[in-house]
């Protein structure tokens, strides 16, 4: 469900026509619609309301955007933050930091210390070397940092193989054979606080039977580490629920990840937390792009767009589906392909495929685009960096501007040897 309708034949963002924004503020341009937002963020919580203490922090990296952040802060969300840059906007969102988890393979020494010195609520530890990197910091400083241990329960995701970080062999948490000593180890650390342990085993996630194998493993886990004699009271269980991209796909509901969530977990005695981001975001935010001119093709037209992989890169990173629809669709469909102009094949949002029938000049959009869309925007083939807007009812705000060449290209310089 989201706030993107068709009235009177033409594409609305909640109370106000697309074609009216991408009028404004040109295209390609994110619309992201408060609304959705708002209802995602409900959703996400009612889902969880038979567990007694629950903590939610949106995954920033799907969605950075400090006004979306704003609207989430709103609906009582923390921040999941990758980076030193992610924690400054979930602060200039106005987030709390003790609302703020710090996650990441590749937290640098100077981004543990001044996440610790702004006070940033949980430090998700991906490796014993990062822990006593941390412990010793704080420890220095006379603080101590909370956190938990992730862990890599060893469970297929069932989603693409570029998204997937669950399995023995990715890159994140501590092997989970490992997990009870490397936990007892760190807990023994002045400046430490281990209070829980981490998962996440992937994203886009069309099943809840993977995370419903990988909680498991993590109860047994902690009941386990609690025999031992450490205290657990937080348990960070991830984000990765997947959203449906093309219609009529089927995906779990957030009332059945709740109650599975319940059925597990409800007995552990903990703090769960949560750290959801395309199913919060996802349908929240359309692309929308101009058709610049639609050219013959030996097996089918290619209706080239002013939107590229640079704006959006998850057709072109992971094969990625994003439903094209015409702002004012003329009623009838043709077979085509939609690219964008970079020098690139790869950049194909969509091959040989039925959609509506455009033209030239005609406004179209690119659906669930609102997660990992923006975010992975760059100026590559120095095109400008997308801008985006948020629209709320009749109102909407640009909330980041189009980045123009010009001011990249002011960045550089060309040194007087040259
Ligand atoms: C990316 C990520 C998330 C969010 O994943 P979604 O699939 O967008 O819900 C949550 N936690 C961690 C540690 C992540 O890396």
């Amino acid at each position: 469900m989201d706030h993107f309708d068709y009235r009177n034949g033409e594409l609305y963002a909640e109370e106000l026509p697309i074609a009216r924004i991408a009028e404004e503020v040109g295209t390609p341009v994110y619309i992201y619609s408060r609304a959705t937002l708002e209802r995602h963020a409900r959703v996400f919580r009612d889902g969880l309301k038979d567990l007694p203490s629950v903590h939610c922090a949106f995954a920033v990296k799907s969605n950075p955007n400090v006004a979306v952040l704003k609207v989430l802060k709103e609906q009582g969300f923390g921040a999941d933050v990758v980076s030193e840059g992610e924690m400054r906007r979930a602060l200039a969102a106005g987030i709390p930091a003790e609302d703020i988890v710090f996650s990441g393979v590749g937290k640098t020494r100077h981004e543990l210390t001044h996440a610790l010195e702004a006070g940033v609520g949980q430090f998700n530890l991906e490796s014993e070397e990062e822990g006593v990197e941390l412990a010793g910091i704080a420890a220095r400083k006379g603080l101590t940092a909370n956190c938990a241990l992730r862990v890599n329960p060893d469970v297929e995701a069932g989603t693409h193989e570029k998204i997937s970080t669950g399995k023995a062999e990715n890159k994140f948490g501590v092997p989970y054979d490992r997990a009870a000593e490397i936990f007892d180890r760190l807990a023994r650390l002045p400046g430490m606080n281990l209070r829980g342990l981490a998962v996440h085993i992937g994203s886009q996630l069309q099943s809840l039977d993977p995370l419903e194998a990988a909680f498991g493993r993590m109860g047994a886990l902690m009941e386990a580490i609690r025999a031992e004699g450490h205290h657990i009271t937080h348990m960070d269980l991830g984000g990765g629920v997947g959203v449906p991209y093309k219609q009529g796909e089927v995906f779990p509901s957030l009332e059945d990840y709740g109650a599975m969530v319940a059925r597990v977990c409800k007995d552990w005695g903990v703090t769960l937390m949560f750290e959801p981001g395309r199913v919060i975001t996802g349908n929240s935010g359309v692309l929308v792009t101009e058709v610049i001119r639609v050219k013959q093709g030996v097996h089918s037209p290619f209706v080239v767009v002013d939107a590229a992989m640079n704006d959006l890169a998850r057709p072109a990173m992971y094969d990625a589906w994003h439903d094209f629809q015409a702002v004012h669709p003329r009623g009838d469909h043709f077979i085509a392909s939609v690219v964008g102009p970079i020098c690139e094949s790869s950049d194909t949002f969509a091959k040989n495929r039925e959609i509506d029938r455009v033209e030239a000049g005609d406004l179209a959009v690119f659906r669930t685009a609102g997660a990992y869309g923006a975010t992975m925007a760059n100026t590559y083939n120095s095109r400008p960096l997308v801008p985006e807007v948020l629209v709320s009812g009749e109102k909407f705000a640009v909330v980041a501007d189009r980045i123009e060449p010009e001011t990249i290209l002011a960045a550089e310089r060309v040194p007087d040897w040259l």
